[in-house]
């Protein structure tokens, strides 16, 4: 137990300390005589993924929850007994991981599988805290992922980089989509990683002298001018990212002016700019390649001041300035608004209104709730108003509630709702015009000749998607019945015409 609270960075209170000790224990004894592929105790494999989200989220309950993840799924132990010895809150959180256990991936060529794929995470774990217990389940996963068989590696590691990845990214939590990319990345290309991983190796080992150098001029440059630093540290661009550049400029590595950033960390974001300031005027710098991502957060709530200038024998160096403050949000993302925000430090509480990941995760989703309810509740509610359906190969469909076959034809393809006389939901006889429940498998049983499109479709369709098509359908084949009347009209004998 004093092995498992030391590995996580954090003074935990006296009665926090008990709780973890109980669920750490509880879960030992449910997993009892349950052993992990490579031999260890089952137990090695929950108690990992907590100290994993315990370095980011050192947040009791869910601590205590990563702990329990498995129990009921894998032990049969029922979710009432959670519940009874820890709580309603907690029961909830394993009860949701569990759930989302269930969400499968699988190769598809259907272009929006995989981002309804993401939002059906967000809509299925219905709490920020269920999607960040499955990740970390996911990063200890991925470490030991060498003793499952290969075929099964592969269909874990591809699903790691097409949804956890991302996820952990749209999150804003660096150090997880890092370790996450890398892990899965080296399996899924194995050849792409080799090859990536010997040119940055062949570039570090060319360039290292000279970042050195900039290194120390860039510090004495910044003591000379009285800016305040915490420090100046040399990073490399990960293997991932830096694969898609070189995919994007076709392999061309010069293209590429990030792969060896300098980093300057400050207190406060005057010595930022203060910073940069200084640095522009010792050093020239390229024109166009500075980023002002403090003024502009990314999406995903980035921050930082990004400026390539012209060092000693005219070598290009890339500069990131950032505080302490940003750098620590850019590896915990989410996690470090919540702790924050736990912690009763109101300024990063009222930033975190702001937040431009959830402005992200918002117009992710058409139907946006007021953010306020949504932290106070750590509740993800973007997707209430959404159903998730699929076809019968499994594809997932995105689709407002209250929608009809007649939605679900037209989300898949024009061509298969202009053939539909009827359907089948979830193996049963349907009429087009009924209405879908989460979950349901549809198929469209099709005529051989195109069908002729009513105006009914219209009061039964509630996608814009499916509207317009209909709509354009009944205006073409009025353009044709007038077209045929102009005709008519040429026929007609001259005096019969309007002058
Ligand atoms: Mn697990």
């Amino acid at each position: 137990m004093t092995e498992f609270l030391k590995a996580i960075p954090h003074n935990f209170k006296p009665g926090e300390t008990a709780l973890l000790h109980k669920a750490l224990d509880f879960a030992t004894k449910a997993h009892a005589g349950q052993k992990r592929k490579n031999g260890e105790d089952y137990i090695v494999h929950p108690r990992g993924a907590a100290i994993i989200l315990g370095q980011i989220f050192p947040d009791t309950a869910t601590l205590a929850a990563t702990l329990l993840h498995d129990v009921h799924e894998d032990t049969g132990t029922p979710l009432e007994k959670i519940r009874a010895e820890f709580g309603e809150d907690i029961a909830r959180l394993v009860d949701g991981v569990t759930k989302l256990g269930h969400v499968r991936f699988r190769d598809s060529k259907d272009k929006f599988y995989v981002e309804n794929l993401r939002k059906l995470f967000f809509a299925t774990s219905e709490d920020v805290r269920v999607i960040l217990i499955k990740i970390a389940d996911r990063i200890h996963n991925m470490r030991t992922i060498h003793h499952i068989p290969k075929d099964k590696q592969l269909k874990v590691a591809s699903e790691t980089l097409e949804v956890y990845a991302p996820i952990a990214a749209r999150l804003g939590i660096g150090s997880w989509k890092d370790e996450l990319e890398n892990l899965s990345f080296q399996i899924v290309h194995p050849k792409e990683y080799a090859e990536t991983e010997k040119l940055l190796n062949q570039e570090m080992a060319e360039r290292e002298e000279s970042i050195k150098e900039m290194q120390k001029s860039l510090i004495h440059t910044l003591k000379i001018e009285g800016i305040k630093f915490i420090e100046v540290s040399g990073r490399v661009k990960r293997l991932y990212s830096f694969y898609h550049k070189l995919k994007k400029y076709d392999g061309d590595i010069s293209k590429i002016h990030d792969i060896i950033a300098l980093r300057v960390i400050t207190k406060s974001t005057g010595d930022c700019y203060a910073a940069l300031g200084a640095i522009h005027k010792h050093f020239q710098p390229v024109p166009g390649r500075i980023k002002d991502y403090i003024a502009t957060p990314k999406p995903n709530g980035y921050q930082s001041i990004h400026t390539t200038v012209i060092g000693k024998g005219g070598k290009t160096f890339e500069i990131q300035i950032r505080t302490d403050l940003m750098h620590e949000e850019a590896e915990r993302g989410v996690a470090a608004h919540w702790f924050y925000n736990e912690e009763g430090k109101n300024h990063a509480f009222t930033r975190s209104l702001q937040a431009p990941w959830l402005k992200e995760l918002r117009a992710w989703q058409e139907n946006t709730p007021n953010p306020e309810d949504f932290l106070e509740n750590l509740k993800i509610d973007f997707f209430k108003n959404r159903i998730f359906v699929y076809t019968p190969k499994g594809d997932i469909k995105d689709l407002p509630s209250g929608a009809t076959v007649i939605d679900f034809a037209f989300s898949v393809h024009s061509d298969l709702a202009m053939h539909m006389m009827g359907a089948r939901i979830n193996g049963k006889m349907a009429s087009i015009y009924d209405e879908l429940d989460k979950e349901d498998v549809i198929e469209i049983i099709k005529s051989k000749n195109p069908v002729k499109v009513s105006p009914k479709w219209l009061e039964y369709a509630r996608t814009n998607n499916a509207k317009s098509k209909i709509r354009a359908h009944l205006n073409q084949e009025n353009r044709g019945l007038i077209q045929r009347v102009k005709e008519m009209n040429f026929t007609l004998p001259r005096f019969f015409r309007k002058k």
